[in-house]
């Protein structure tokens, strides 16, 4: 199914009825404070399933899931992802180590919010996005990305243009384009990498062998930027 830009896909406090897969686009999980502030905690593209928390029981979710770039996908009643949840152990295993990088992701980004800076984060995020949406040019407004890190759309404004005049990014008319990853990754906090890393690890390691990526994700041995294709 097509899933435009503004889709919601989830709603908290709403029970969901189903689960989507995406095999284009982002999704932000975003929460809403009751004062009307929002911030986003964790970001999904073709790597999990969205809507995992109605398979943990019948808690409503704390974060609406919107479609932030557009793209397409395939949705399950979540009646029949329970079936084959309990029925198929490979569909399990994929199912938890979604959920799994879903929570480390949320954790991660719970702890960015509140510790680094504007120029940091606004890195930090155009490279998730771009990563997530395999593509380096996101099409975003100024004013999305500050509801989406929690900041003043002026304090956006002015880091975003310190990146362009590094040669960092480039944004017109309501897309950003990545131009030098390598020094956008340089002006990220290291949660670009922690977050890369676990969606590397969770999604490539063979069982109880640690890939190269898995092992610099727990810290075993120091991974430089670069060993991805963006270098
Ligand atoms: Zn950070």
């Amino acid at each position: 199914m097509v899933l435009p830009q503004g889709f919601m896909l989830t709603r908290s406090s709403e029970i969901a009825h189903d689960v989507y897969f995406l095999t284009r686009g982002v999704a932000s999980l975003v929460v809403t404070l009751r004062e009307g502030e929002s911030a986003e905690v964790g970001m999904l593209g073709n790597e999990g399933m969205i809507g995992s928390t109605g398979l943990l029981g019948s808690s409503t979710p704390t974060a609406d899931c919107i479609m932030q770039m557009p793209g397409a996908g395939f949705r399950l009643p979540i009646i029949e992802m329970k079936r084959l949840f309990e029925e198929s152990t490979e569909v399990r295993t994929l199912v938890l180590q979604a959920i799994q990088r879903e929570l480390l992701t949320i954790s991660q980004i719970a702890a960015c919010n509140r510790l680094h800076n504007a120029t940091e984060r606004l890195a930090r995020w155009l490279l998730t996005a771009a990563d997530r949406a395999e593509t380096d040019s996101v099409p975003l407004t100024q004013e999305a990305v500050a509801e989406m890190l929690g900041t003043r759309r002026t304090t956006i404004a002015l880091v975003a243009a310190s990146l362009q005049r590094s040669g960092l990014i480039r944004y017109h008319r309501g897309h950003v384009r990545v131009t030098d990853y390598a020094g956008l990754a340089t002006a990220a906090c290291d949660c670009y990498r922690v977050i890369k890393s676990m969606t590397d690890c969770l999604y490539s390691r063979p069982p109880l062998r640690p890939s190269a990526a898995c092992a610099s994700y727990h810290g075993v041995v120091p991974r430089p930027y670069g060993s991805s294709h963006y270098s």
